[in-house]
């Protein structure tokens, strides 16, 4: 049987919907409707026979956009709804899916034909695997069960491109990723912790062209000769590579620390403005998360926000780079141990 999974979301929920996609795969064939951006992670995956790439605020704009990706994703008796805007489930309506899964809380909910429930107690990974399997993601109760792991597959050229920006390095390294969509989610810290953890291991800097600015905070304070910068320099499965053969990487609570999840990486995810429980923290093995447990403000917002509506953004200046270290040496510990 066919299915289709919409996913226009950003780049981690793109992610964490592997399980699901995974689950699906297992009935038949999967159609995944996606961003642009998202398209590039998921062409690779095994568990998707088809993507619909809809550009939804460029090419694929307005009416006859959304008519154009309705018929090219006909074909489907089910479809689940990851992203729950009204826009996406009407899609599914106007390609004739006969089935329409979604949350009990999405905005679209009145075009579904199934609700479930958002357990807002629950991993994002797995809240979206319930839309496929409510009671295989009722059995994944930890948050180490390899049915909620999500999954990405580098190609060639990516570790082509990783191999090239390493050449003629063999020391262990850290990955650091300091950017994110929201500002108040990047940790101001990240170029004095390069400097701390560069006495004990090399570094690499992973981000995308947005980043350069955070990036150079780092790259200005570490030794050039213990350092690697991907900024701007690695497709999005390069960047998943680079952070498989990492030791470990530390990260805001933003994309990178969901890559490290489908690959495996020990993370360390810095968390401001939002808190793990929201149900996006990291899932490698041995992974930990460090946020500013003094202050009553936090969760100020599901995603983050542009800038901190108190005006101090203590959630994130008052942790130090010296903790997070401390942290990142703990994860590297326990995974040499294990
Ligand atoms: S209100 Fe609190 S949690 Fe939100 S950005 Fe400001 S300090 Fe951080």
């Amino acid at each position: 049987m066919r299915s289709l999974v919409v996913q226009t979301s950003l780049i981690g929920d793109v992610v964490l919907t592997t399980p699901l996609l995974a689950r699906l795969a297992q009935d038949g064939d999967v159609d995944v409707v996606t961003t642009p951006i998202g398209a590039t992670l998921l062409a690779t995956h095994p568990a998707v026979s088809r993507l619909i790439v809809y550009d939804k605020r460029a090419a694929d704009r307005g009416v006859a956009g959304f008519l154009r990706i309705a018929g090219k994703a006909r074909g489907a008796h089910s479809a689940y709804l990851c992203q729950g805007s009204t826009r996406s489930g009407a899609l599914t309506f106007a390609a004739r899916c006969a089935e329409r899964i979604g949350f009990t809380t999405s905005e679209g909910r009145w075009t579904y034909t199934t609700r479930v429930e958002y357990r807002e107690d629950w991993h994002h990974a797995r809240r979206l695997l319930s839309l496929g399997d409510t009671a295989l993601a009722a059995s994944a109760t930890d948050l180490q069960s390899a049915l909620i792991r999500p999954t990405l597959f580098p190609t060639s050229e990516d570790r082509d491109a990783v191999d090239l920006l390493l050449r003629n390095r063999s020391r262990p390294f850290v990955a650091l990723a300091p950017g994110s969509a929201w500002q108040t989610k990047r940790w101001p810290g990240y170029g004095r912790l390069g400097e701390i953890l560069a006495d004990e291991y090399d570094i690499a800097v992973v981000g995308g062209p947005g980043d350069l600015a955070a990036a150079s905070k780092i790259t200005s304070r570490v030794d050039p000769e213990r350092i690697v910068d991907a900024t701007g320099k690695l497709s999005l499965l390069g960047s998943t590579e680079l952070i498989r053969r990492s030791i470990a990487v530390a990260t805001n609570d933003s994309s990178p620390q969901h890559l490290a999840s489908a690959v495996g990486t020990p993370t360390v995810t810095i968390f401001g403005p939002t808190v793990p429980e929201l149900g996006f923290g990291p899932l490698a093995a041995g992974s930990r998360t460090v946020g500013n447990h003094r202050l009553d403000c936090r969760p100020c917002d599901r995603h983050g926000r542009a800038a901190c509506p108190l005006g101090h953004w203590r959630c994130m200046s008052e942790i130090t780079a010296e903790e997070v270290a401390e942290m990142v040496r703990t994860v590297i510990r326990e995974e040499t141990d294990r």
